[in-house]
């Protein structure tokens, strides 16, 4: 069962193999970003709600967001696992995820972070902006994104490090590549979770 956490800064890839994970593993990718994105462009009232935030490169509240992701979590899809891309990014969030899963009788099997240096994320965010127009890719709301994320995400990684959870993976390079990372890793992480294989011992 694949229960995961994407985490890493704005422009290091989360959505993209958030997709090409979710695919191979057979779970929904669950992207915060394009929910809220998607109820924007509905111009439905958590879409009016989370506007001024996402243009302004802020968080939206975590009263707003966590009651999303609970409803989205509770949908029959992702009872079989599911890969969260864009959540939880604060700590309050953590707790609040810690909770939702507490009450399903289910936990985390992993957190993956996606690492990528400052210069590139800025240039793939830009590069972005010119082909999704996304509105908060223009450039100063992109400083902002990455200054928000160093402040209130990055120390999630220290979180699920100390519980042993967490798989770093360098983003930089072919989007292909990056997913046999993950993979690799997850592999891994899989066989550490397995029992003693008995008699099939190597060598
Ligand atoms: P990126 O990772 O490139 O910043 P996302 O699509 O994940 O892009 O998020 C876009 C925006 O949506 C964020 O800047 C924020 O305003 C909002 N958002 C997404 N996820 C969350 C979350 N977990 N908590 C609060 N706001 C969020």
């Amino acid at each position: 069962m694949s229960r995961l956490v994407l985490l890493g800064p704005p422009g290091a890839g989360k959505g993209t193999q958030a997709k090409r994970l979710a695919a191979r593993l057979a779970v929904p990718a669950i992207s915060t970003g394009d929910i809220f994105r998607a109820n924007v462009a509905q111009g439905t009232e958590l879409g009016l709600s989370a506007k001024e935030y996402m243009d302004a490169g802020k968080y939206v509240p975590d009263s707003v967001t966590n009651l999303m992701v609970r409803d989205r979590l509770a949908q029959p899809d992702a009872t079989g696992g599911f890969i969260l891309d864009g959540y939880p990014r604060t700590t309050d969030q953590v707790r609040e995820l810690d909770d939702m899963l507490a009450e399903a009788g289910t936990s985390l099997t992993a957190v993956l972070e996606l690492t990528a240096d400052t210069d590139e994320l800025v240039r793939r965010l830009t590069l972005r902006a010119g082909t999704e127009g996304r509105s908060d890719d223009a450039e100063g709301v992109v400083r902002t994104r990455q200054q928000v994320y160093l402040e209130q995400t990055a120390p999630l990684v220290e979180v699920y490090s100390t519980r042993g959870l967490l798989h770093s993976v360098d983003g930089l390079g072919a989007v292909e590549e990056v997913t046999a990372r993950l993979e690799q890793v997850l592999a891994q992480a899989a066989d550490a979770d397995a029992p003693p294989a008995g008699d099939a011992q190597a060598g």
